[in-house]
């Protein structure tokens, strides 16, 4: 079965009436001091740049991350990157390796430049499995990592993702998507940016930041990197950004106060849920760091998926490789509390 981009959005659809923990969005919006700046530039539209908007943003994530302001790159989100980067690396000749289960967006994009594209399954830790990564597929193009993975919001660690920068093709690229990275109290990949040529970190506004609708992810990577995904458009990339999503980022990324007390409310509902789960003998797939867990029912997950629905609470899907298992998003205590009361109603073991 192919994926088509309309049935990757179902998820992000809404249900009337329902409790929506299906997408990975988070439950409540930007920081209510991020939002104000973006409505300042609202009243500031009519100009292309009002006040240097993106040397500010570009300004504020260097100091945060740690890495040259001159390798950072906004986007609106960042699933133009995404694609934009298997499109400069990978070809009939040069594949695509993954994980699997793993975000599957670069998957469709390796369908459509008629790339290989190798899944391959996470080690029994839930980690992508780097080693069998790169045997898998040694002279692909392209290398991707979900860490925090989507779905299963486990970890891969950080030596792990550097042994296979050392050891993949020199031509190839690793790309690092880090789009739930804010919900892992540890070290990050992004200074592999920093004096690299072959690695490209993905970030994104979309999850932690509440700015889903609004539109804005990033890129650290080299001036070379860029050169080629940009090649088709002049480097002209960043006119394609509102100013109040530039604004409301630059804002988000440096209240780390904010950050970390959203991170710790979204990491109690998380245990909340998976703790009353486990409680009926459900079973979760452990280590999750990030707004999402599986469950794994034991059976056909997509009939799961509906009885919970019929509650009105709308939880993800399913991958191919794991039929019996669910992703579900992590909401707001209230959110979570439906879901348990959902389970209770629906569940026969
Ligand atoms: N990467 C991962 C791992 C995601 O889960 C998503 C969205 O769900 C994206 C990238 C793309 O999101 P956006 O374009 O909103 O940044």
């Amino acid at each position: 079965l192919r994926v088509t981009g309309a049935m990757a959005q179902q998820a992000a659809k809404p249900v009337e009436g329902a409790v929506r923990i299906g997408a990975n969005e988070c439950w409540t919006g930007p920081f209510p001091v991020a939002a104000e700046a973006a409505f300042k530039l609202v009243q500031e539209g009519n100009r292309y740049e009002p006040n240097d908007e993106h040397a500010k943003l570009f300004a504020a994530v260097a100091a945060v991350e740690g890495i040259p302001a001159d390798r950072i790159t906004a986007w609106p989100g960042s699933s133009d990157p995404l694609s934009r980067v298997a499109v400069a690396y990978a070809s009939p000749t040069r594949g695509i390796v993954t994980g699997n289960p793993a975000y599957e967006a670069i998957w469709r994009t390796g369908d459509w430049l008629g790339a290989k594209v190798t899944k391959v399954p996470l080690t029994k830790d839930y980690a992508h499995d780097v080693k069998a990564m790169l045997a898998a597929d040694p002279n692909a193009g392209v290398y991707y990592i979900c860490s925090p993975n989507n779905p299963t919001g486990t970890m891969t660690p950080l030596a792990d993702i550097q042994w296979l920068a050392d050891n993949k093709p020199k031509d190839a690229i690793l790309v690092v998507d880090e789009a739930y990275i804010h919900w892992f109290d540890g070290p990050n990949a992004a200074k592999m940016a920093a004096s690299r040529d072959d690695v490209l970190i993905l970030r994104t506004f979309s999850k932690l930041f509440g700015m889903a609708g609004m539109r804005l992810g990033l890129t650290f990577a080299s001036p070379a990197i860029m050169e080629k995904m940009m090649r088709y458009d002049g480097g002209q990339v960043t006119a394609m950004l509102p100013m109040t999503a530039v604004a409301c980022g630059t804002v988000s990324v440096a209240q780390a106060d904010l950050i970390k007390a959203r991170r710790a409310e979204m990491v109690a509902n998380r245990e909340m849920a998976i703790a009353h789960l486990r409680k009926k003998g459900i079973k979760v797939i452990p280590g999750s760091q990030a707004n999402m867990f599986m469950v794994d029912w034991g059976k056909p997950a997509k009939a799961m998926q509906a009885a919970i629905l019929a509650e009105k609470v709308q939880i993800g899907r399913n991958w191919p490789i794991w039929p019996n298992v669910s992703r579900v998003s992590v909401g707001s205590a209230d959110e979570m509390k439906a879901f348990c009361d959902a389970i209770d109603k629906v569940w026969k073991a």
